[in-house]
């Protein structure tokens, strides 16, 4: 994997997102650890610490995967790449090189990257052909840790919050941020947390369903309305997102999965299908 040296984000809207996730998924795992099972469970008896247990590996796989996208460099910086220009290559005049099939050129990168699929404004990077499977894998547990969260926050929330479907508590709910600015109370400050968490779930899940559809059909964003060239079958296609041990990537982002092509030289894998 190679390593991306500025890590930072490169415009004002990236620095505004990613800086919202760092910040938000922090004090999300505290509210849900510290004030929200300590209503279900007894503080660390056994059926709080199973719980915590669980929720802090969530955490710790949606971290690791998370910097894993953010450290790895999926651009066409510092490969060995063609002088010449081979059928279906394109010159790129900003980065001045030849850059492979399903690579594209960030306008906010500055760089092309191999197999691009997106730039994303959550970790300031685009998601590319070497780190896919990093952002599947942080989507997948964003998508767990929302869902098994929500589940516990629907019975918390009927704890403390009276709705008398009054004007001001539809306002208090529909403009939780607003509501949080005027009136800076810790049950506003709940429920504010309780529905970036619901539509963090609804989010995640929509993302998760788009993306494996994609995986499955090997194409990109950018070409989800194609039919893939490069379409092995479901098996293949998932290979060449996760890599062979695709079974294991879940686990952890420490573990090497190769993956069945290179992101450069796709006329390969193409000559592949044809045997
Ligand atoms: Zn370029
Ligand atoms: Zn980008």
């Amino acid at each position: 994997m190679n390593i991306r040296i500025n890590i930072f984000p490169k415009c004002i809207r990236d620095a505004f997102v990613t800086g919202f996730l760092f910040v938000i998924m922090p004090v999300v795992y505290y509210f849900e650890m510290f004030v929200v099972l300590p209503k279900y469970y007894k503080q660390w008896s056994a059926w709080y610490n199973f719980h915590f247990v669980i929720g802090t590996t969530i955490l710790f796989n949606i971290c690791s995967n998370l910097i894993a996208i953010i450290m790895c460099d999926t651009s066409i910086k510092g490969r060995v790449l063609p002088t010449d220009l081979k059928p279906d290559w394109r010159f790129c005049s900003v980065c001045e090189s030849v850059a492979p099939p399903r690579s594209w050129h960030c306008e906010v990168c500055k760089v092309c990257i191999l197999k691009r699929d997106h730039h994303c404004m959550f970790t300031s990077c685009c998601i590319g052909f070497e780190n896919h499977r990093y952002f599947l894998i942080f989507v997948f547990y964003m998508l767990i840790a929302t869902l098994y969260a929500s589940y516990y926050n629907m019975k918390f929330i009927k704890n403390f919050v009276t709705f008398d479907f009054s004007w001001t508590s539809i306002f208090k709910i529909v403009f939780p941020l607003a509501t949080l600015f005027m009136e800076w109370t810790q049950n506003q400050l709940f429920i504010f947390l309780i529905l970036i968490v619901f539509f963090g779930a609804g989010f995640s899940g929509a993302l998760l369903y788009f993306h494996i559809d994609l995986m499955l059909r090997s194409v990109v964003t950018y070409e989800r309305n194609t039919v893939s060239k490069y379409d092995k079958g479901k098996l293949e296609n998932i290979k060449l997102v996760l890599g062979d041990k695709w079974y294991l990537v879940w686990l952890s982002p420490w573990i090497k999965s190769k993956l069945t092509c290179d992101g450069i030289n796709w006329d390969k894998m193409l000559s592949l299908k044809e045997k």
